[in-house]
């Protein structure tokens, strides 16, 4: 749930960041904002650069630190532009944007980013659970203040269920696990038959194909398929692929 989530801007130098930043969130139906201790905020450049986003500057939390921002946030992420000295876990902007609708589900969660000039401190960054980084160049990580907002926001409006297009994802009738694990003795007797697989030393083979395919989630027609070419491979029609 977007009303969950909050944007927490730390110590922004720069009010144009603010009302740009405050523009990419509406634009990603992510509207709560909270700035910890702005240069300058309310301020006319912020409302110009918002352009129509008044609504979220005129919602806008300011806080003294940024204890006060997460009060309430049972889930925090950092947003951070570079590899730090203390080793955190990192996610990618995809995997947090699942982590981050997840853990909205059971209430307020804050994404956290950092000054223009030197980001958050090793204090700020060990509030977060998880630190998010956006793949850049590596000789050239950091992005704008509101250019990182937004590439994030965006992130979680394409995970949103309640997400507002059209391109919603197709439902799979995936292959249960009990088919799985039938299709694995399948594989293994043939790779055994087809003697690409030495029957005494299974183990290492067996467990990167299951990654493998576990990792593809067949759906059962996909899996039909590849019954039949195990079955073609044992010189039997054993299973019929619904083509
Ligand atoms: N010079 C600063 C970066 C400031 S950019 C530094 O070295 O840390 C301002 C904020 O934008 C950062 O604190 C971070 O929250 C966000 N940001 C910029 N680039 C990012 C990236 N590649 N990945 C994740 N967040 C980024």
């Amino acid at each position: 749930m977007k009303k969950n989530i909050r944007i927490v801007l730390v110590n922004t130098s720069h009010p144009g960041n603010i009302g740009a930043a405050a523009r990419a969130m509406k634009n990603m139906c992510v509207e709560r904002l909270y700035l910890v201790k702005p240069k300058d905020f309310p301020c006319a450049e912020a409302t110009a650069r918002a352009s129509g986003a008044d609504d979220v500057l005129a919602n806008t939390v300011v806080c003294d630190n940024l204890e006060q921002a997460l009060v309430g946030c049972h889930f925090v992420v950092g947003s951070s532009a570079r590899s730090r000295s203390i080793s955190w876990p990192v996610e990618e902007p995809r995997q947090m944007a699942a982590h981050v609708i997840q853990e909205s589900q059971q209430g307020d969660v804050a994404l956290v980013f950092g000054r223009e000039d030197s980001g958050l401190t090793n204090e700020e960054l060990e509030k977060c659970h998880y630190l998010v980084h956006i793949p850049t160049n590596p000789d050239y990580s950091s992005l704008n203040l509101a250019a990182a907002v937004q590439v994030l926001c965006y992130e979680l409006m394409l995970f949103s269920p309640a997400k507002n297009n059209s391109f919603e994802e197709e439902v799979r009738d995936l292959a249960p696990a009990d088919e799985m694990e039938s299709f694995f003795v399948h594989l293994e007797q043939t790779l055994v038959e087809l003697a690409f697989l030495d029957a005494n030393h299974p183990r290492k083979l067996m467990r990167r194909l299951r990654r493998f395919f576990n990792r593809a989630r067949p759906d059962k027609t996909e899996m039909n398929i590849l019954r039949g070419v195990l079955s073609a491979a044992q010189g039997r029609k054993l299973h019929k692929p619904d083509r």
